[in-house]
């Protein structure tokens, strides 16, 4: 039956992964995946997860049994205060929904599949800036909405295209969705500044465009959880109705536990209710009810004052490492005398440095240096700590100047 069936492509990333899991060179790094890792080179189970875990261990409640189709009501709130800010006005008016999903992915995926069956213009296509996370073209077109690019990363400048992103605003017909990172923007690292941020809404309220949020990094760009959710904040002021995915996985450290939400912004209470059950009845279909275990956590934290205050140092910890590891790489090629400017490195924020290195040369750290990256030139700093950072500077140094 499945004779003709051809082979789909790796994923990049994991595939990066692999290869670096395969490689026996002792002074390997890791710079491809967008996970954290403590100055050893270490996953971080957050001590404030750790806490967690032993309170739902020790009061008896961590059972098995299902969550509802729209998943554990606490987790829920909870997350829609915290992207929204607890004085939403959406939220006192009731506009404000969700869905807990397969983390930031399936709250992603779980927006575009009730767009794609209930966006009114069915010719609708999906704006995604270029460059972004992969896997945003794969999920719109996957639920058959067609994607096209704005342009975002400015070579020249090395920081935003504005004046590109408007102009494919205005040029996009009436009612496009636009998928928007509000923080930490992957892979450029390059966010809006809040006037930039109001430009954007004016273009996008002008054309009766369509919001769609994806933050997978909340907390951990700028370590404050307000700041990092400005631009959702005030999209929600200036009246969108919105998607927003909200992945736990970064800011929690709970990558394989898959806890996420989707955030609706409705115009009413009843179409909130509407657009929750049909995303309900979709969920149904797909993974039934979404899974537990993080979300108790993260219900935990989010809904205890201490347990907060806690997640938040965690948060800075994680922040200003990552902080340190730039200035520390952007001072050690200055050192060397590498040519170009490096200043980006620290300009940029949030998990990822957009480096501008090409292709040839982000393939020779690869093959010559085992440092491993995407070829686009992006680089995850928590992969660098105080070892290898002169390493990594010195193989970037060679292969600018080779
Ligand atoms: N959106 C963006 C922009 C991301 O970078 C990521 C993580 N790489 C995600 C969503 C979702 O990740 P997860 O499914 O692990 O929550």
């Amino acid at each position: 039956v499945f004779e003709n069936v051809a082979a789909a492509p790796a994923d990049v990333i994991f595939a990066l992964t692999a290869d670096y899991k395969a490689d026996t060179f002792a002074d390997k790094v890791n710079l491809g995946i967008g996970a954290y890792r403590t100055e050893e080179g270490k996953p971080w189970v957050l001590p404030v997860v750790r806490k967690a875990n032993q309170i739902l261990v020790d009061d008896g409640t961590l059972d098995h049994e299902y969550l509802p189709i729209l998943g554990l009501d606490t987790f829920r709130k909870a997350a829609i205060n915290l992207i929204l800010g607890a004085d939403s006005a959406a939220i006192a008016d009731g506009r404000a929904g969700s869905a807990q999903c397969i983390s930031g992915t399936g709250a992603v995926y779980a927006g575009a599949y009730f767009l794609s069956k209930h966006y009114p213009n069915k010719n609708v296509a999906c704006y995604i800036s270029k460059p972004t996370w992969a896997n945003h073209r794969a999920i719109f077109e996957g639920v058959g909405i067609p994607v096209h690019e704005y342009p975002y990363w400015n070579p020249a400048t090395k920081g935003l295209d504005l004046d590109g992103m408007l102009q494919t605003m205005q040029d996009a017909p009436n009612g496009s969705i636009f998928l928007l990172h509000p923080c930490a923007h992957n892979p450029t690292g390059v966010d809006p500044t809040p006037e930039q941020w109001e430009k954007i809404a004016d273009a996008m309220k002008a054309k009766g465009h369509f919001a769609f949020f994806d933050t997978a990094y909340q907390g951990f760009a700028s370590g404050s959880l307000d700041k990092d959710a400005y631009s959702v904040r005030y999209f929600a002021k200036r009246g969108f109705e919105m998607f927003i995915a909200q992945s736990f996985s970064k800011n929690f450290g709970l990558y394989s536990e898959r806890a996420g939400n989707l955030t609706i912004v409705a115009k009413s209470p009843e179409v909130k209710n509407r657009i929750e059950s049909q995303i309900a009845k979709a969920q149904r279909a797909n993974i039934s009810n979404p899974p537990a275990y993080g979300a108790r956590i993260v219900s935990l934290v989010l809904n205890d004052g201490t347990l907060y205050k806690e997640w938040e140092d965690n948060l800075t910890t994680m922040s200003d490492r990552i902080k340190l590891m730039r200035q520390e790489l952007v001072d050690e090629l200055t050192r060397l005398g590498t040519p170009g400017t490096w200043n980006h490195i620290t300009d940029q924020i949030g998990m990822f440095s957009f480096t501008g290195l090409n292709v040839t040369q982000s393939k020779a750290l690869k093959e010559k240096y085992h440092i491993y990256l995407t070829e686009n030139g992006r680089i995850s700093m928590a992969g660098l700590n105080t070892k290898n950072v002169k390493y990594v500077a010195k193989a970037v140094h060679e292969v600018v100047t080779s």
